[in-house]
């Protein structure tokens, strides 16, 4: 039978779109398959990647500790020994036993929610606390600090360790943007801004930030010695509060980070 070209046609045209379906499910297969590989691969990048953040953050105080142990014990056999020496040594080998330790602390709570402890708390009072544990760290730059909190601000209902260690993050990392500053500054400011809201900026005139979204992704770090958790750790703090935690650069140089807070109830 000869066929007529436009039923010939139409029949190419049915085959075309079996085949076409056909295709389309090798590729979604094929595409399937290559998002679960690089989503491993970029697993196992990230392991890598948390393995490698964790020797090296864990080598130096280990380091330090082993040649201040050494160096006590020398102080303490040498043949005019020295108990001034000794102690320094093992005050050092404290600070950076400590210093471990809230290593681990940090990397133990990118992977667990810590169970929040909620109260009534004064924001004012918790960053003055932050800055204050920021500012014991001697080796630190004294920045000015400017505070533009309205008075009278309501108290919010959160745990205030954990809103503490959203405001120790951004205070070290603004302190820290600003090491090479010619006239650095950080200014916080705590207002209320929505009828359920608190907002709470810190500003510093330092370098700014090159992807203010990626910051919050863990193990994103610019600096030698930096984890690259402190951020995503805020972050998730934030948000288990109900809150929202994100940067932005600022027109005049500089980066500002906020902190939007939910007011409790029986405060809006
Ligand atoms: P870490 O401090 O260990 O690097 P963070 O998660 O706290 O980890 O910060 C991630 C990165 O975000 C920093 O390494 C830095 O590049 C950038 N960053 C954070 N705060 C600031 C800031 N105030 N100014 C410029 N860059 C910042």
């Amino acid at each position: 039978m000869v066929q007529h070209p436009k039923s010939l046609g139409r029949a190419t045209e049915v085959n075309w779109l079996l085949a076409d379906g056909e295709t389309d499910e090798r590729a979604a297969k094929n595409l399937q398959k290559a998002r679960q590989r690089r989503e491993t691969l970029s697993r196992f990048a990230r392991e890598a990647e948390l393995a490698a953040s964790i020797v090296h953050q864990l080598n130096q105080p280990l380091a330090s500790i082993l040649a201040n142990a050494q160096a006590a014990k020398r102080w303490l056999v040498a043949e005019s020994p020295s108990l001034m020496e000794a102690i320094a040594a093992m005050d050092r080998i404290v600070r950076d036993a400590h210093g471990a330790g809230e290593t681990m602390k940090r990397i133990r709570a990118v992977f667990k929610q810590e169970r929040l402890d909620k109260k009534e708390a004064n924001v004012v009072a918790m960053m003055r606390d932050a800055v204050r544990f920021v500012l014991e760290d001697t080796s630190r730059r004294r920045v000015p600090i400017e505070w533009h909190c309205d008075e009278n601000l309501p108290k919010v209902y959160v745990d205030p360790l954990a809103i503490q260690e959203i405001f120790i993050n951004l205070a070290s990392n603004a302190m820290e943007a600003l090491e090479n500053a010619k006239a650095p500054l950080i200014v916080i400011r705590a207002a209320v801004t929505h009828i359920d809201e608190m907002l709470v900026q810190v500003v510093d005139n330092g370098p700014g930030i090159c992807d203010p979204e990626e910051i919050f992704d863990a193990f994103v770090t610019t600096k030698k010695s930096g984890l690259g958790v402190g951020l995503t750790v805020s972050r998730s703090i934030a948000e288990a509060h109900g809150g929202r935690l994100w940067a932005e650069n600022n027109q005049a140089g500089g980066a500002t980070f906020y902190l939007a807070l939910p007011l409790s109830l029986g405060n809006r």
